[in-house]
């Protein structure tokens, strides 16, 4: 499974870091960074609850 981030649709909402902080951060502009591209274990579901809380839609977990 890939974390995949798109700054296009990122609005800088922070819901993501704020979720799970390990897995995410943001950048000086405020957009999402991606600290593990590729969660295991627990990490997969902590990165889908954030694609899910996402506002912006900007977070997607897809199999490789
Ligand atoms: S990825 Fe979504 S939740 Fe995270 S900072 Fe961007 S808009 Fe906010």
């Amino acid at each position: 499974m890939k974390l995949e981030k798109n700054h296009d649709r990122c609005i800088g909402a922070g819901q993501c870091v704020l979720t799970e902080p390990r897995i995410f951060d943001q950048d000086d502009r405020g957009l999402v960074s991606v600290l593990v591209e590729r969660p295991q274990g627990a990490d997969v579901a902590a990165a889908r609850k954030a694609v899910y809380i996402c506002p912006a839609k900007a977070l997607s977990l897809v199999e490789e």
